[in-house]
């Protein structure tokens, strides 16, 4: 069996397109613009990077961008009093603070200073305990992605089996939240579990999110199964020359297309999907704002 590719760069224009009707509809019947305002501290160049494309992309749909850019000895009352002006700007639907943040800075109580409507990035502990307990929440948006290419792929999620490879709060557990509010039944695998080829074998939807390069192999995978690799791994490349590299996911592509019924590959998989879902969160956190009906299919 060769496996069908889900194509996240084409599904992540899809989702854009959609938030641009939306946007471009708030503008000219309510005449509100969403804006996304991102704050980095420090000089991160993967970190700028990210930043950049997210501005760039919050501008291409229609959104207002505003960035704040702060010196990486910035102190944590001033990154609060910072986030508290954001928080009280009716201009400013979506707040997001890029991480890591420098050593000197706790990022729990940032991230939770954060207005929980404004928190497009889904971390808030209040979005956290919403999520978990089946109510409307702002969910973090590698997951969201993966629900939504699930969802296009498959239709109904209910009563499938879903393993989830990883735990973290960034994407394994709400992934997990979010299976299992479709109604999947839910097994989180990590680094202490037993037999986990054997377990990833039971698995309807496989989801790797571990960081681990091309861990999971088509022998771990159920025929037919649909396999969303998150994982983002930097590997040497000497096929392409000295010095190379190139990027794979926790997946071993080759031999798991030939076993899974879909797949997404890395790169052109999760990772595109990750900022049309921000863009997604902030258009629906700026209706909830202003008690407007959310944009359909872009929430979870
Ligand atoms: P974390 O490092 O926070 O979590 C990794 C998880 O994998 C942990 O729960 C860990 O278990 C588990 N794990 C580690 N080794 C093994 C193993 N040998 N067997 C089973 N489980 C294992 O990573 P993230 O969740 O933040 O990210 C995961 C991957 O996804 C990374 O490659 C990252 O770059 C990528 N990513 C991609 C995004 C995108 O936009 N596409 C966005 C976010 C992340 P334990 O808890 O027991 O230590």
């Amino acid at each position: 069996m060769t496996a069908q590719i889900i194509d996240g760069k084409a599904f992540a224009a899809k989702v854009r397109a959609k938030v641009a009707e939306h946007v471009a509809r708030l503008k000219e019947v309510h005449h509100i613009t969403p804006g996304l305002a991102v704050v980095l501290v420090g000089e991160d160049p993967a970190s700028e990077v990210y930043v950049r494309n997210k501005g760039k992309q919050t501008v291409e749909v229609g959104m207002k961008s505003f960035e704040h850019k702060l010196d990486a000895d910035t102190s944590q009352a001033d990154l609060l009093a910072l986030i508290d002006r954001l928080n009280a700007d009716p201009a400013v639907h979506g707040i997001l603070v890029q991480l890591p943040l420098p050593g000197h800075l706790n990022e729990d109580l940032v991230i939770n200073a954060i207005d929980p409507a404004k928190d497009v990035d889904g971390f808030h502990i209040s979005n956290v305990g919403l999520l978990g307990t089946g109510q409307k929440a702002m969910v973090p948006c590698t997951p969201l992605g993966c629900l939504m290419m699930l969802r296009d792929h498959l239709g109904a999620l209910s009563g499938l089996n879903a393993v989830v490879v990883g735990r973290s709060n960034i994407v394994g557990k709400p992934m997990a939240n979010l299976l299992l509010r479709d109604s999947c039944t839910v097994t989180i695998a990590h680094s202490r579990t037993k037999d986990i080829d054997t377990l990833c074998r039971t698995a309807d939807i496989l989801v790797a999110a571990v960081g681990r390069p091309e861990m999971v192999t088509g022998d771990w995978i159920k025929p037919g199964a649909t396999v969303i690799d998150v994982g983002i791994n930097r590997i040497d490349a000497p096929e392409k020359g000295p010095g190379k590299t190139r990027l794979v996911g926790d997946v071993a592509f080759d031999s798991a297309a030939q076993v899974a019924g879909a797949i997404t590959p890395v790169p052109g998989g999760v990772g595109p999907m990750t900022i049309a879902c921000l863009l997604a969160n902030t258009v629906t956190a700026c209706c909830r704002a202003h008690g407007l009906a959310e944009p359909e299919g872009l929430t979870a």
